[in-house]
């Protein structure tokens, strides 16, 4: 028999798939790891396939060794592997590097193994005892703590003696030997369960999910309508059929939370997968879920991919968020990765959000997706109150600050009623840039074409794209004046004032990306915030999802219009799902919330929307505008980028594939709306430049075509340049 193996080199140029021959001494199956020579030396590889022939003739090498008594790749994710290839053009070895902990590979990282004893099995604890000297009064005592119950070797080390354990394990009296431990992500984290009696409202959502014929459920539940309690019982209903469950959530700040309920609900049963865990954590989360020990994964994104059998649901809460696509190397999108395993698995997936995403609803509009609708919240006091404050009026006013002078008292009104506010400003940094009042230089990081992020705490500039740091600007380096303006506020920068607003004694917490960079910073955050240790929590985007802080009766959301009139066409609909999103986060339980939004333009459609609570009315505008002009859902958004750290071989390559591009056009111009070769917005970041070709196609043939701009780019590679074809993509900086 004959082996088709991938060959496990991760920069490896080709994906090419090698036959082996299987040793008449062993049999390998498919999925299993294994050893094979490869040039001059052996590496590892994967089966993936097996056959009678190869079509390289009988001269192939062999298998040299299996690695594991399994196959590590189970049968459903070598089928995922080709249609991850088909789809996404992903190489074999890249779903490789997303199926399996990179450290499992190439055996990087072992099974954590500890020495344990316990009392010999073979002999009555009298035989033992007779067995040890009288006056080793020492043995006799570690015999006596044993008795109650076997003890790691190094615990039992601190307590006793060495000499005395080992000469109780020399007579046979204890058996020492090592057994795994398993690494556990945040151990001990759990809450306690409250069983709360399903609402008629999450009951239906429920009975909708189990009786649909179709594979995706889309539950547009308002922000505290009770969705988690829908997906438990959802995953109940599965355990008790002795299936299993993945439960996908946007960000690893939200992994925690998530991760507490569950455990609080399901115990030992839940695992967790995502990027943030350690190598040792990954590898034990891992082989906990392959060998069955865990029933539920919870996870962002990645964790799609887990080794998991008889999956009976997946979970996609928040299911709007841009992290469900990968927008690097591999490229995905996980709702397709998730359809074809609840297809394979003949089970349901549940997308859940307070604002589904345009593209979701539509679906949901036209039948391919059932939808389950949850138009109220739990807590009697309803949606929170929604205000939006004209920012241009405030300065006419005089008011030149941060906060209106509604939003200041509302703060101080807050924070003395004992209760807590959020404020939301999506910038992190103290000020947005740094620049000479003079002559208008701005400074900019030497390998992006972007300007710099002041950050006042670090007193350095940061580059939000490649994380260099510079010395702050003093004086211009072009004219040499000393006079320098600071940019657009940022988060640090709103702690600061909140501080000059409320004094010392009141608690103020962050969270942004600068603040959450250990693994732990999350929880303490938001466990101090929970706490109540402190009374207003400010932050970027993370504060905005999934949160439930019950004592929070203010959300303050700082410079609305931001991300209103960015030129890309989901500006609207990003804006409206992150301020309805922030919104949810108060008057959540038995205190009434209060939203203040501020905005130079309060005359915009999209607040009238948020103001009412009125999703459909968004959608209908929004889906309308996108009809009008053509773009998503109803066409593709295809981008190809090129870099280089060479201009010239970059311009070279993007011209090259633009030249097929067009030619493409010309045998059928019906299909594309728009076909441009053009500078990426950013024209460089990290020292390497980005030419992009855009186009906007029909959706008809979009699959095929797609196909053809790979096999162009395959065609054009070139040495020093990347290029990378992307769908939809969500940024295009
Ligand atoms: P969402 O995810 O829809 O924003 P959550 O799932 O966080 O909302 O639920 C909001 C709050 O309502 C939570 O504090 C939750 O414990 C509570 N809750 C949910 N379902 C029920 C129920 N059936 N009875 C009582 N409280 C509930
Ligand atoms: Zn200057
Ligand atoms: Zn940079």
């Amino acid at each position: 028999m004959v082996a088709r193996v991938i060959v496990d080199i991760s920069n490896s140029e080709v994906d090419r798939i090698f036959d082996y021959q299987i040793p008449v001494n062993f049999d390998v199956e498919c999925g299993d790891r294994v050893l094979v020579p490869f040039g001059n030396r052996t590496i590892e590889g994967y089966c993936i396939s097996k056959s009678e022939y190869s079509e390289y003739g009988t001269d192939l090498k062999c298998v040299v060794r299996k690695l594991d008594e399994n196959p590590l790749i189970l049968p459903e994710m070598i089928k995922l592997m080709s249609f991850m290839k088909e789809k996404f053009f992903i190489r074999y070895v890249d779903s490789l590097r997303l199926f399996i902990p990179s450290k499992l590979r190439g055996n990087k990282v072992k099974a954590k193994i500890k020495e344990y004893c316990s009392l010999s099995e073979s002999m009555t604890y009298d035989q033992m005892l007779s067995l040890v000297p009288k006056r080793a009064k020492s043995q006799i005592a570690v015999l006596e703590r044993l008795k109650e119950g076997g003890e790691f070797f190094t615990i039992l080390a601190t307590e006793f003696s060495n000499s005395a354990i080992n000469a109780l394990v020399k007579i046979g009296v204890i058996d020492r030997y090592g057994i795994e431990v398993k690494r556990t992500p945040f151990k001990g984290l759990s809450a306690t369960d409250i069983t709360v009696k399903l609402t008629d409202m999450q009951n239906n959502a429920v009975d909708k999910v189990f009786k649909s014929e179709k594979d995706v459920i889309l539950l547009h539940g308002v922000t505290g309508s009770g969705k988690t309690e829908v997906y438990l019982s959802c995953i109940e209903k599965v355990l008790a059929e002795g299936k299993t469950a993945i439960m996908l959530v946007p960000e690893i700040s939200l992994t925690p939370q998530i991760l507490r309920i569950f455990r609080g609900r399901f115990g030992d049963m839940v695992a967790m997968l995502h990027s943030g865990l350690s190598d040792g954590e990954r590898y034990d989360e891992w082989r906990r879920i392959y060998d069955g020990d865990a029933r539920i994964v919870v996870g962002a994104r990645s964790a799609i991919f887990a080794p998991i059998r008889d999956v009976g649901v997946i979970i996609i809460d928040e299911e709007h968020d841009s992290s469900y696509i990968s927008e690097s190397n591999p490229r995905y999108n996980t709702i397709d990765i998730a359809t074809y395993r609840a297809v394979y698995n003949k089970c349901h997936i549940v997308i859940g959000s307070a604002t589904p995403s345009v593209d979701s609803y539509q679906k949901a509009n036209k039948g391919e997706y059932e939808i389950a609708v949850m138009d109220k919240r739990i807590s009697k006091n309803g949606m929170p109150e929604v205000e939006i404050i004209d920012m241009a009026g405030e300065l006419r006013r005089g008011n030149f600050g941060l906060f209106s002078s509604e939003l200041k008292e509302s703060i101080i009104d807050t924070v003395e009623a004992g209760n807590q506010a959020m404020i939301f400003l999506n910038r992190r940094g103290f000020a947005s840039y740094m620049q000479c009042k003079s002559c208008g230089y701005i400074a900019k990081c030497t390998d992006c074409d972007v300007s710099l992020t002041y950050h006042h705490q670090d007193n350095l500039l940061k580059c939000h794209y490649c994380g260099k740091k510079f010395k702050p600007l003093t004086q211009c380096p072009d004219c040499g004046s000393e006079s320098i303006k600071q940019g657009k506020i940022g988060t640090e920068r709103v702690v600061r004032e909140l501080r000059d607003l409320l004094g010392n004694e009141v608690g103020i917490l962050r969270m942004d990306n600068d603040t959450t960079s250990t693994k732990t910073a999350y929880l303490d955050i938001l466990g101090a915030f929970k706490e109540g240790e402190a009374k207003v929590l400010v932050g970027t985007q993370m504060i905005a999802k999934g949160h439930d802080f019950p004592d929070v009766t203010l959300v303050g959301v700082l410079d609305a219009d931001m991300s209103l009139y960015f030129s890309d066409y989901r500006s609207s609909e990003r804006t409206f799902q992150l301020i309805t999103q922030v919104a949810g986060r108060c008057g959540r339980s038995i205190k009434k919330g209060r939203v203040l939004i501020q905005t130079y333009s309060p005359k915009h459609y999209l607040f009238n929307f948020i103001k009412s609570y009125d999703y459909k009315g968004f959608f209908e505008k929004e889906v309308n505008n996108r009809k009008v002009t053509s773009f998503p859902p109803y066409t593709t958004i295809i981008r190809v980028l090129v870099t280089s750290e060479s201009e010239d071989k970059c311009v070279d390559t993007a011209k090259s594939i633009f030249g097929n591009l067009k030619l493409i056009k010309a045998t059928c111009p019906e299909e594309f709306i728009y076909l441009q070769a053009m500078k990426s917005p950013v024209t460089r970041i990290q020292s390497k430049f980005r030419y992009q070709i855009v186009m906007r196609i029909n959706r008809n043939n979009e699959q095929k075509l797609i196909s053809d701009i790979h096999n162009i780019l395959d065609d054009k590679k070139s040495r020093g340049v990347s290029s990378f074809v992307e769908i939809n993509p969500q940024s295009m900086s």
